[in-house]
């Protein structure tokens, strides 16, 4: 069984071109990211074998891009990126991170930039 993103909407696996990653270990970090996909899923609870994409992390939550492509998420990032039910007709809008290869490189035609 390959994991899928729990995020709402989402489902996504690495075959998506995404990067997942595993709820964090330490309690408050778990907490954190539990509560967020919360807002989203309300009856929702979160396992150790929960994982999210890395679709729903902003920019600043990753490490500088490594030589061998894999994307590594910084200390005490949040996911904050998720899509709400009118969000999910304008998806390709609400993502600022392309999914390409996993990469965050390579910008969507249809990016909103939030400045
Ligand atoms: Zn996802």
């Amino acid at each position: 069984m390959p994991y899928h993103c729990v995020a709402y909407g989402c489902g996504k696996t690495t075959e998506d071109g995404v990067t997942l990653f595993k709820f964090p270990k330490d309690p408050e970090e778990f907490r954190k990211w539990e509560k967020q996909v919360q807002r989203t899923r309300t009856q929702w609870v979160a396992t150790p074998n929960s994982y999210l994409c890395s679709e729903h992390f902003g920019k600043e939550y990753f490490e500088p891009r490594l030589p061998t492509g894999l994307l590594k998420l910084r200390l005490g990032a949040a996911p904050t990126v998720f899509l709400t039910t009118q969000g999910i007709k304008a998806q390709s809008k609400h993502f600022e991170i392309s999914s390409h290869n996993g990469l965050t490189e390579g910008l969507h035609h249809g990016r909103v930039c939030y400045k």
